[in-house]
Parts: C-alpha cells; sequence; structure tokens
C-alpha cells in the first residue's frame, strides 16, 4: 500500500514514455530549433488554459552562503575565498516569514548551501515545523543532497516541496562541473523524495560550456521522465571568481534558446509549475522573467533574503534585486505581473500534478 500523497516514480521506459509527437526526441529539438514566435504563443496558450493566468510567488529566503562542494560554475563554492559567509538565525528567518503574507507570497523557500552535517539537518527540520506552527505559508527547502532519512525527516516536520537541480543529463558533464557528486547521486534523491511524497521540484542550466543541443533535448526528455512538479531552469552566466570565469555561454549566439526550453518544457509536460528564474533576469536585464512569463512560465520567486546579506549569495554576477531593501521587491512584482494582465495567486499554489494524485490517493 503506498503512503498517502505517494507517486510511483516514472517507470516507462525511453522508448514508451518519449513516444508522443511533441515529447520524442525529434520532436523535442524541432521545437527548440523552429521558429519561436508561433513556439511561445503555443506555449503561452497552453499555460493559460492549463494553469490558468495566476502567477504564484514562492519567496526565497537565502538563509546560508556555506557550501560544503564545489561545483565550477558557482558563486559561493567553498573555494571561493572571496565570499562572506553568513549563518541567518532562526528568528531573523521567521520574521521575513511573517511579513510573506502581506506580501502575497504563499510559499517560503528556504535555500542554502549543501552542508550535509547532523546539526545542520536538524536545525531545517526545527525551522520548517516553527514556519508552518507560526505562519500558513507552505514550506520548500532548496539544500541539496541528503539521505531518504533525512528528508523524511523534514518531510514529517512539514516541508511540502523540495528543489534540487539535475543541472544536466550528460553524466560526463556533470561529473566535470561538480567534483562532489556523480548524477546518479542526484537522480536517487530525486527519486527518494518522490517516493516520500514530497512535491519535487529540479530543473537545469541551459549553456554550460560544453553543452550541445543533444544535452538540452535530453535535459527536457528527462524532466519528463521524472514526472516533476515542478522545474526550475536558467541561463549559465560564468562567475569571475570561479574556474569557468570569462567561459561564455554555450548559446551565446542564439540566446532566445532560453525563452525556447520554457516554451517546449510547457508542451511536454502541460501540469508542471515553472518558474521565472532570476537568472533570466540577469542575462536578459529588466526583461527577462516577463518573457519568460510570456512564454510559458506561471511562478515568480522574489527574493526575500534580508538586505544585509543578499549581495553575498550570488551564484552569478549581475544578479537582480540585490541593492533593493528588504520588502521593496514586493511592490515590484505585484507591478510587473499586472502589466502582464496576469494576477498573483492566492494560497500555496501546489503542482496540479500532486493535488490529482492526492485526489485519488
Ligand atoms: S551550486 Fe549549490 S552545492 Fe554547488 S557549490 Fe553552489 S551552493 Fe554549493
Amino acid at each position: 500500500m503506498r503512503e498517502a500523497g505517494v507517486r510511483p516514480i516514472a517507470t516507462n521506459s525511453p522508448a514508451e514514455s518519449r513516444a508522443d509527437a511533441v515529447g520524442d526526441r525529434d520532436g523535442v529539438r524541432a521545437l527548440l530549433t523552429g521558429p519561436r514566435e508561433p513556439l511561445f504563443a503555443r506555449a503561452d496558450a497552453l499555460r493559460r488554459e492549463r494553469m490558468g493566468d495566476a502567477v504564484y510567488l514562492r519567496g526565497i529566503v537565502e538563509f546560508s552562503n556555506i557550501c560544503a562542494n564545489d561545483c565550477l560554475y558557482c558563486g559561493i563554492r567553498r573555494s571561493n575565498r572571496a565570499v562572506r559567509r553568513y549563518r541567518l538565525d532562526d528568528d531573523e528567518i521567521l520574521a521575513v516569514a511573517h511579513r510573506m503574507k502581506g506580501w502575497g507570497h504563499g510559499t517560503v523557500v528556504l535555500q542554502s548551501g549543501e552542508v550535509d552535517a547532523r546539526r545542520e539537518n536538524d536545525r531545517i527540520a526545527r525551522l520548517i515545523a516553527r514556519i508552518r506552527r507560526e505562519t500558513d505559508l507552505s514550506v520548500t527547502v532548496s539544500a541539496g543532497n541528503r539521505s531518504r532519512e533525512v528528508y523524511a525527516r523534514w518531510r514529517d516536520a512539514g516541508m511540502d516541496r523540495h528543489l534540487l537541480r539535475f543541472e544536466t543529463s550528460d553524466p560526463a558533464l556533470f561529473a566535470a562541473m561538480h567534483p562532489d557528486c556523480s548524477l546518479a547521486e542526484r537522480l536517487d534523491c530525486l527519486r527518494a523524495l518522490r517516493e516520500l511524497g514530497v512535491q519535487v521540484g529540479s530543473g537545469f542550466l541551459i549553456g554550460l560550456p560544453g553543452e550541445t543541443l543533444e544535452t538540452l533535448v535530453e535535459n527536457i526528455l528527462l524532466v519528463r521522465d521524472l514526472d516533476l512538479d515542478m522545474v526550475g531552469v536558467g541561463p549559465f552566466i560564468a562567475h569571475p571568481d570561479t574556474p569557468l570565469a570569462g567561459r561564455p555561454n554555450a548559446w551565446a549566439h542564439d540566446p532566445e534558446i532560453c525563452f525556447a526550453v520554457i516554451a517546449t518544457l510547457r508542451l511536454v509536460d502541460p501540469d508542471l509549475r515553472l518558474p521565472a528564474t532570476t537568472a533570466f533576469d540577469a542575462f536578459f536585464p529588466g526583461v527577462g522573467r516577463d518573457l519568460a512569463l510570456r512564454r510559458g512560465a506561471d511562478v515568480f520567486m522574489p527574493n526575500d533574503t534580508p538586505a544585509r546579506v543578499r549581495g553575498d549569495y550570488l551564484l552569478y554576477p549581475n544578479k537582480p534585486c540585490v541593492d533593493e531593501g528588504d520588502g521593496a521587491c514586493a511592490g515590484c512584482v505585484t507591478a510587473r505581473i499586472w502589466s502582464l494582465g496576469r494576477m498573483i495567486g492566492e494560497g500555496p499554489g501546489h503542482s496540479p500534478k500532486s493535488l490529482a494524485h492526492a485526489a485519488i490517493s
């Protein structure tokens, strides 16, 4: 018997799961390389039909930039001695969470570097429980790879969702970028979360050095095979204090492919929650997230990290909203969404896939 809310791991063979016209390998490749405006229009129409016009706000609190890992593309990798490290205390995080409701946010996203230590894992469990007890926010955690047991504790404490990007579906490229982890380990974490009944978010970078069109095609097919609830994608932007400093995005000659990825994901997996990620505004200043919302996305993730440390959590350079005051993002985000003719989603904005499953389990 399955636990309530637990969906089985996708068991389709690649041949079975990729059998339809939009989602087979050739179909995905054709969408990514074909005419862009018709693709964007199809994705926007399907987003409206399946997800409605609401844009759900998930406020990110980057509660610690301490990380034990050394991912080559990341500005807060452990080897970057230029970073001023911080860890927010629980009361400061709760103070932000209490203000979120007034900002129209239904979810707090607790994000940090990866520190798989007992004390840190216990602390995250306490934090989740306290937020659930003191607010009516949903809780998403994005803190990296953990054992099934740790994820189970966080779920039992009240974690609704967990975000963990697979970054690339190419095992060799993954290994080159991540000295501390294999792609197989990352996918095992995603499957463990699925088995635990947690809503699962993942995603990938667009334009890592060494990436090809076939990598992007396989990334999109892997999203569907994993049967995810949410997918966040964002362009690779080289950080100057990393080994990839100065390396161009692999799609520098065709940056619009980033939007084609969003639109293709909407067509291939229509019920996904798709955030317009912050990196889109860094890569396409001033317009990136708006365009993503018009080309298939339905979630916005304002940065609610206290202003005094926001500049110390730079995974990539030119991150927007770093100099804004506490709470300033809220008004700006609302105005942006209204200007697109959309509305702020009320409540948690859970994945339609998870709601559909809960109804039959
Ligand atoms: S990407 Fe995440 S796990 Fe990797 S170094 Fe950066 S914060 Fe750490």
